[in-house]
């Protein structure tokens, strides 16, 4: 892979006088120079609004805007860039399509399924929608290994389901989900399929191929924060309501009526985060530039490492072991707290996630209120993982 350290400036930074090693990119991934350089190149020698000006500096903007909405649905092998809507976040991707697709589609008695590993963000805007509707929430369950009961999900599939919402990879277990095998499931039931791309798209290769409408987040990607992606098949795209509205996303305002732009313009209302979009484009060529494939590898070979040295250290018990799994762990110790653990480590320069993981209710199925998690990027090597885990060996002594 080649992978320069170097053009990350956080990994030369240190922490409590210790150099960093950083195994929360899940959370959220660092930076690369590029785009740290492509988002104060367009503050100081580009800057200019979207969308609205005829001036050198605003057609530029807009230029540069829709290059990057065209990378994005390239990056994901969506056939056309006004399938892409610029969001804030995965988060927000997901309440647009929960707000949108349910004031269009869904009523009284009809039913929208998620799974048992959702991170809070792919839960709560269904159970808001569902409630504000009269709809049901059915939750398709988990085996103990953290892999989905494809056989629940069939029984749970009806004619009354309307959509089936579902994480590409846990960000708990690591579980890489059978996208198509659900797609194929749903869509026989004429139910649509949101797929939670957060963590998938910085770490597979991602081809959205069938799948209705796909969410991720710039800033997991190595790209800057408040951007996030929502694709949405066309001919959905085109039957839902804006979910906000205002400037940019309308095409004739009257007193009486407002008339709206085509998607992707109708779903971002607003002056859009023109910088976290240039920011997305660099780092959306960066990684192009290394390789998705390359990336993928990688965290496949530091994911058997850092389980297997995980494995070694006496009282950890990894939560999730599902055959197909991304460079994700998830694991407790006996006897000690996560949060003192990972105040632990912090000392040593070595940050780590703990708490709930914005995932109650999969904690709760392993009996859990709280976990440490490490997630794995491309910047992260073997020699951090021994580290870590000689570190997390001394946990035992110096916290027991
Ligand atoms: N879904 C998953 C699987 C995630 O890991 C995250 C981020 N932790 C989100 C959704 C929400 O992403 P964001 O906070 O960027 O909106």
């Amino acid at each position: 892979m080649t992978f320069d350290r170097c053009q990350f400036p956080m990994l030369e930074q240190k922490v409590h006088g210790k150099p960093l090693i950083y195994l929360d990119s899940a959370a959220t991934a660092l930076k690369p120079r590029v785009v740290i350089e492509a988002i104060s190149r367009y503050y100081a020698e580009e800057y200019g609004t979207v969308h609205r000006a005829i001036y050198a500096m605003a057609a530029g903007a807009t230029e540069r805007y829709n290059e990057v909405r065209a990378q994005v649905a390239r990056f994901i092998g969506a056939s056309s860039a006004e399938q892409i809507i610029f969001t804030k976040g995965t988060t927000e991707a997901i309440n647009l399509v929960a707000y949108s697709f349910g004031k269009a589609f869904i009523g009284p008695g009809d039913e929208v399924i998620i799974t048992e590993m959702e991170h809070h963000a792919n839960i709560i805007p269904w159970q808001q929608m569902c409630e504000e509707r009269g709809a049901h929430l059915r939750i398709v369950p988990i085996d103990d290994q953290g892999s989905l009961r494809l056989d629940e999900l069939a029984k749970l599939l009806s004619k009354r389901t309307k959509m089936v919402a579902v994480t590409h990879m846990s960000n708990v277990l690591g579980t890489i989900n059978p996208i198509n095998a659900i797609v194929e499931m749903a869509h026989s039931f004429g139910a649509k399929v949101l797929v939670d791309g957060a963590q998938a798209a910085a770490h597979i290769p991602v081809n959205i191929e069938d799948v209705d409408f796909y969410a991720f987040s710039g800033h997991k990607l190595f790209g800057p924060t408040g951007i996030g992606i929502l694709y949405g098949k066309k001919e959905l795209l085109d039957l839902l309501p804006p979910y906000q509205t205002g400037g940019d996303m309308i095409e004739h305002v009257t007193w009486e009526k407002t008339t709206f732009q085509a998607p992707p313009l109708k779903f971002e209302a607003g002056t859009p985060l023109i910088a976290s979009v240039m920011g997305l484009g660099a780092a959306l060529s960066f990684i192009e530039h290394v390789g998705m494939e390359a990336i993928e590898e990688h965290g496949k070979r530091l994911l058997k490492i850092t389980t297997e040295q995980l494995q070694n250290v006496p009282g950890v018990r990894i939560i999730g072991t599902a055959e197909d799994k991304g460079p994700i762990i998830t694991f407790t110790m006996e006897g000690i707290h996560p949060l003192d653990a990972a105040a632990f480590l912090d000392l040593k320069g070595i940050a780590i996630r703990s708490g709930h993981l914005c995932a109650q209710p999969l904690l709760r199925r392993f009996g859990l209120t709280s976990a440490m998690r490490v997630s794995l990027a491309p910047y992260n090597t073997v020699e951090e993982i021994a580290l870590f885990t000689e570190a997390l060996s001394q946990v035992c002594f110096q916290l027991l």
